[in-house]
């Protein structure tokens, strides 16, 4: 049987970050202001380890270049994918992500970033940004140059279980009190249009107008994928979104459920609950992958993951 991979989170503080991956989630975070775990990612800027087994201590980009016989001998040098758990406290900044054959040119070869997001949590009246109004690349420029961020931007309200997926040149935030699990390629590139004014030891940060008046699509078009929702024995398995670069779905089980891989290796977090794969006992906040060459194997329990897979 293929032993299963859990990895070691890596967390980062963010002015914006707060202390719920410590309080909802266990964590043994670093300060009062945490704003990202890097719960899967073989990137640079923060690669995670292995737990258990035999590769115990191994990073995640050493174990894909060096085993590619556990990724199903998929093409590429770079894990392709990176799970993250955000706890925003306060506003992120307005931001978009290039493209891969943006950040492939302009950006040493980085991939671009396509991004999702599933809402775990977040404080009553709790809102998002995604898309903007500019009618074209003409009104995009004029608004910036006026400064009239707050009319460019679209904000909309948000629950917990919506679920937001965020295409390369779409303008959009993240806002306060909001707890979010996000699937996204493994990049690190942000073009940041506007920060709100703030100040981060007394001078504002870094803002990227030329690459974002780049990047931005326009008209902004709502992205209009529907979620799908399959009965199992003993739960029910929904897809979120499936894309060209992956496919996340969130399981919810009340008992033993068998399963098939047919992809060529899985990725999981337990967001709610606990129970076991294959005998193994798992938990809320834990992370894991399932190799290549799983076959069937059983999840029990009362809990909830997110999956999610290449393609
Ligand atoms: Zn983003």
């Amino acid at each position: 049987m293929q032993e299963i991979l859990f990895l070691e989170p890596i967390f980062k503080e963010m002015i914006w970050g707060g202390n719920r991956l410590g309080t909802d989630f266990g964590y043994d975070i670093p300060g009062e202001n945490t704003g990202e775990c890097w719960a899967i990612s073989g990137h640079k800027n923060g690669d995670c380890k292995i737990k258990n087994g035999a590769y115990a201590g191994t990073t995640l980009s050493t174990l894909y270049k060096e085993h590619k016989e556990l990724f199903g001998n998929c093409g590429g040098d770079e894990f392709p994918l990176l799970v993250k758990i955000i706890d925003a406290k306060q506003d992120l900044s307005i931001q978009v992500h290039p493209d891969d054959a943006y950040a492939n040119e302009h950006e040493n070869g980085s991939f671009g970033k396509t991004e999702c997001w599933y809402i775990l949590d977040c404080d009553p009246g709790a809102k998002i940004v995604v898309g903007h109004n500019a009618k074209d690349k003409e009104e995009l420029k004029q608004m910036i140059d006026e400064h009239r961020f707050l009319d460019l931007i679209r904000v909309r309200d948000i629950k917990k279980g919506d679920f937001f997926q965020i295409e390369p040149g779409t303008v959009h935030a993240i806002k306060a009190g909001t707890l979010i699990l996000e699937t996204q390629q493994s990049s690190d590139v942000t073009y940041r249009l506007y920060d709100y004014d703030r100040l981060q030891d007394g001078k504002p940060r870094q803002l990227h107008i030329a690459q974002s008046l780049d990047v931005i699509g326009c008209p902004y078009e709502e992205n209009t994928a529907s979620r799908s929702t399959k009965a199992l024995t003993n739960g029910e398995l929904e897809t979120m979104v499936s894309c060209k670069f992956y496919t996340v779905e969130k399981i919810t089980l009340t008992g033993e459920e068998t399963f098939v891989q047919t992809e060529p290796y899985t990725m999981m977090s337990v967001i709610e609950g606990s129970g076991t794969v294959q005998g193994v006992a798992v938990t809320k906040g834990d992370h894991f992958i399932l190799p290549s060459g799983m076959g069937e194997y059983k999840i029990d329990g009362n809990l909830t993951i997110m999956k999610s897979y290449i393609g």
